[in-house]
């Protein structure tokens, strides 16, 4: 079994609410984690309705409700959320107690980077896609937890295994006690890029089915999750502790926004992790 990846994201439903979660993560206590649907928000029109993002031109207090509605069931409050503005760049933040908040309101955000990392409890870390993949990290040795966005660019750029270097060096994490779970994130066949982007992953050495493969049209399928998946396992991630992407954001139009799907005007799902201090507190119990 330890040969095999692990099954990703699985979708729950608590009353309008859907939501997905890796059951890989949630077996590890004492992280916290979820992934948002577009689905029982209050947002409207390409919005509709669990629109998470500020910068899509949706309504501010449609967001902030809609964010309310996804955090409520882990504890949080709109006014705690941590995020940055994502760039498709290779920047990690730590994020310590002070930044709590930092990604509540527009003008509110950490800096221009797309991976959070941090070892303090309750803070709850963010990031925002719509076929973009968004990486979700636990390092129960530390512990810590961390979320990374990896579009092509962020792959391109190897934006997970930056994110495997940076818990080891900052907080000591082995790589071997690593989870790592892919969020639902834009599909090898309905994504294709031009000449110019495949010439970067082909000069990267990722040509070939699964990862880069010739459209009819002249573009090129590039399947994102293949790539990332590989990028952890050389950075030392375990089979059994990879869950792998097994939903297409472009493929179910009833669950997921997608960029590309919907030609640049859409919503974003948002993803959460965070260390719950309660649980941590009865781990010290226990030993
Ligand atoms: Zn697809």
């Amino acid at each position: 079994m330890e040969t095999e990846m692990k099954r990703g994201f699985q979708l729950y439903r608590q009353g309008d609410l859907y939501y997905l979660q890796s059951p890989l993560l949630a077996d590890c206590s004492p992280v916290v984690h979820a992934f948002s649907t577009r689905v029982g928000g209050c947002s409207e029109g390409a919005m509709a309705s669990l629109n998470t993002a500020f910068h899509t031109g949706d309504e501010y207090s449609c967001v902030r409700e809609n964010r309310r509605r996804f955090l409520e069931p882990w504890g949080f409050h709109p006014d705690e959320v941590v995020a940055a503005v994502q760039v498709h760049g290779v920047k990690i933040y730590q994020v310590c107690a002070a930044d709590r908040g930092r990604g509540a309101r527009p003008q509110s955000f950490l800096g221009e980077g797309d991976a959070l990392v941090t070892a303090v409890p309750d803070l709850p870390l963010t990031g925002y896609a719509a076929d973009c993949l968004l990486l979700f990290f636990a390092a129960p040795d530390v512990p810590a937890v961390a979320l990374a966005h990896s579009g092509w660019r962020g792959t391109l750029q190897n934006m997970a295994p930056a994110v495997v270097a940076d818990l080891r060096l900052r907080f000591g994490a082995d790589p071997a006690a690593m989870l790592v779970a892919l969020s639902p994130g834009i599909c090898g066949r309905c994504y294709t890029v031009d000449r110019t982007v495949a010439q970067g992953f082909i000069e990267a050495g990722w040509r070939g089915e699964p990862y880069l493969w010739a459209a009819p049209t002249g573009r090129f399928h590039l399947n994102l999750a293949a790539i990332i998946e590989q990028q952890l396992r050389h950075a030392g991630i375990r089979a059994g502790h990879l869950a792998g992407c097994n939903w297409c954001t472009s493929c179910h139009p009833e669950l997921f926004y997608s960029y590309r799907r919907e030609k640049g005007h859409t919503g974003r799902m948002m993803g959460l992790i965070a260390l719950r201090g309660d649980l941590l507190a009865g781990e010290a119990d226990k030993s």
